[in-house]
């Protein structure tokens, strides 16, 4: 069994982003402390952000707006303008924000380069996460990107049709059980879970791992180890 297509996840799964995000609130928690504590405004901005998604799909901008949404409210719609101004440079900032990627991602991606088609789907903001991709590095390793509003067992399907020979013969490697490892197994597809200590509490999901179509694994190097189990049958003995 040879895989001809392996798709990554974008955000934890090749760089670093659930922290930033979360440094971002914290700090902006601190800005608002004559109307709330950080804790409490980070679960109305937990909510808010639950509740837009809807309207405004995954990403910074959404994020952003949620943020400005909770102060509004925690202020009791006296939010001064000065603090709306900070709480978007906040947002702007995390724009600007350098790209940090996760270790062995680099080494991992050219050790499979050229053997494999690689694919990056991501959901997010269009234009921020073409962004990130190029100023990542890794945009020469891939042989395609997908930016995504939703990521659901159909749109692997069509992926991994249109871009290999299938999802049977694909791999999905992300960070997010709810988005990545669950619905491209659903559609057929190997599933390799990389979790990250800093996971969004809407990706949470149990991990069906059984070392034959779901993995796990604790850092990016060890990909290769799972390609050479599903492709000889067996494990690396070294
Ligand atoms: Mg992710």
């Amino acid at each position: 069994m040879k895989l001809t297509t392996i798709a990554f996840d974008a955000d934890d799964t090749l760089w670093e982003n659930e922290g930033f995000f979360r440094q971002i609130e914290a700090d902006v928690g601190e800005l608002l402390s004559d109307y709330c504590s950080p804790e409490e405004f980070s679960r109305r901005c937990r909510k808010s952000e639950h509740d837009n998604i809807p309207l405004y799909g995954y990403g910074l901008k959404g994020f952003t707006l949620s943020m400005l949404e909770a102060a509004v409210d925690l202020s009791g719609r006296t939010l001064p303008a000065d603090l709306t101004s900070a709480i978007l440079e906040a947002g702007k900032a995390m724009l600007r924000h350098p790209i940090q990627l996760l270790p062995e991602v680099e080494e991992t991606l050219i050790a499979l380069q050229g053997r494999y088609r690689l694919l990056i789907i991501t959901k997010g903001d269009l234009y921020h996460q073409e962004h990130k991709i190029e100023a990542s590095g890794l945009a020469w390793l891939f042989d395609g990107s997908h930016v995504v509003s939703e990521k659901d067992p159909d749109l692997y399907r069509r992926i991994f049709e249109a871009d290999g020979q299938g999802p049977r013969r694909s791999m999905m490697v992300g960070n997010s059980p709810k988005s990545d490892v669950l619905p491209a197994m659903e559609a057929g597809a190997f599933g390799v879970y990389v979790p990250q200590p800093l996971a969004w509490e809407r990706d949470a999901a149990p991990v069906p791992v059984d070392g034959k179509r779901c993995f796990q694994i604790g850092r990016m190097g060890e990909l290769e180890r799972v390609l050479e189990i599903i492709e000889t049958g067996k494990a690396h003995s070294a």
